[in-house]
């Protein structure tokens, strides 16, 4: 359908140069001449003969670059993009840069696209040198452009550099602010973005045993985004990795008025820095505290380990009993299910768990806010969108039966 629509604007734009030219005895569309030339003549046979990707190549050779055709060369190659053609996008859009005759804002168009070309064909380095001569030649496209250096720097791991692009995005009254400021964004927020860029080299820095550095890092990354439960999450766990422990439970605290549906998140590191200290016991107490305010199946799921772990299955079972009633959820179904003891099963229980538990492998458990997609993990960049902290667990979208 998109050939077809591409076609039939290549063929009426080479048909009304024609005529124009004709009527005017003043060729628009082709060189010297007021007859088609023979390219369009082939374009139409290859149309007939229904070969569209030969008609295309022809029609565009028929089609002389000018600045009235400019637009339909702009929108043929964008469409071989989509399509997956990369390389004859490339063609397209570098036959456009080879007219230095075109008006200088079409031909930064043309470099834009070019840019986009490479990063589809993956030519990464080749795209970067192309946006940062646009960023210092093109007002107009100068954001556009640092945006796409962004997801080349992302794909690169280069958090540096991607720190320094994204703060030029920043608005400049308000280097350091929260997410809150950044709405007029195309895209996410740049202050989000820093933030995740923040934890990455935290991480990098908690791995080489360098604290203090992961600190500042995550620190900045909650001066850029204070919504940012990563950052509070990674500075849990780096206090922990650090040997303190009640620090790292006093930062992991903070994320319930962060965002209370990554509470299930927390209960692991909390669990070990607590266990360090000796004091097991107030973590159920805490995360029964967190479930009144705001209940969730994951939350569910973690106290109801908890309670069996510390004071038997009978409290575990209690707990779920109740919860499942609220909150129907197949992973409670199965959990419950596997505290039961041998008088309490069936003789089909076996066979009904092992069949629960096959249905929640297959199910996803974590779905992407922006674009639905869907994994078995929490992960912070969505590789559907390329958005990041947009991932959560369905247990706590209020989706049915939520996994
Ligand atoms: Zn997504």
């Amino acid at each position: 359908m998109i050939d077809l629509l591409l076609l039939l604007t290549l063929t009426v734009a080479i048909a009304a140069g024609w005529w124009l030219g004709r009527r005017g005895n003043r060729p628009l569309i082709w060189g010297s001449s007021a007859q088609p030339p023979s390219e369009y003549y082939r374009g139409l046979n290859f149309l007939l003969d229904g070969s569209q990707d030969n008609a295309i190549d022809a029609f565009t050779q028929a089609l002389e670059v000018n600045a009235e055709t400019f637009d339909t060369h702009i929108a043929l190659g964008n469409v071989l993009r989509r399509r997956g053609e990369v390389e004859r996008a490339i063609r397209v859009h570098q036959n456009l840069l080879a007219r230095p005759s075109l008006p200088q804002t079409q031909l930064h168009l043309a470099h834009l696209e070019l840019a986009r070309d490479y990063i589809s064909a993956g030519l990464l380095d080749r795209a970067e040198k192309l946006l940062i001569d646009l960023v210092a030649e093109s007002g107009n496209h100068r954001r556009v452009a640092r945006r796409h250096l962004l997801e080349i720097y992302e794909a690169q791991r280069d958090w540096s550099a991607a720190c320094e692009v994204a703060e030029e995005l920043l608005p400049k009254r308000s280097l350091i602010k929260s997410a809150d400021n950044a709405a007029d964004e195309v895209g996410q927020p740049v202050s989000v973005l820093l933030a995740h860029y923040c934890c990455e080299q935290a991480a990098l820095a908690r791995v080489r045993g360098d604290y203090g550095e992961g600190r500042e890092l995550l620190a900045k990354a909650l001066r850029y985004d204070k919504a940012c439960v990563r950052a509070t999450l990674s500075l849990g766990a780096l206090e922990l990795s650090a040997g303190q422990p009640e620090q790292s439970i006093k930062v992991l605290k903070t994320v319930f008025d962060q965002g209370p549906e990554y509470l299930a998140e927390v209960t692991p590191l909390m669990r070990e820095a607590m266990d360090s200290l000796g004091i097991r016991k107030n973590l159920c107490s805490y995360l029964e505290g967190c479930f009144e305010r705001s209940p969730t199946t994951p939350l569910a799921l973690a106290i109801a380990h908890e309670l069996h772990v510390t004071i038997g299955n009978e409290a575990a079972k209690n707990f779920l009993r109740k919860s499942l009633k609220d909150k129907p959820s197949l992973r409670g179904v199965a959990l419950l299910m596997s505290l039961h003891d041998s008088s309490e099963a069936g003789d089909d229980e076996p066979l009904e768990r092992e069949t629960i538990e096959k249905i929640i492998d297959q199910r996803f458990s974590h779905r992407c806010t922006h674009c639905g997609f869907r994994n078995q993990q929490l992960h912070w960049y969505c590789p559907g969108c390329k958005h990041w902290g947009t991932i959560r667990d369905l247990g706590t979208t209020g989706e049915a039966l939520n996994g």
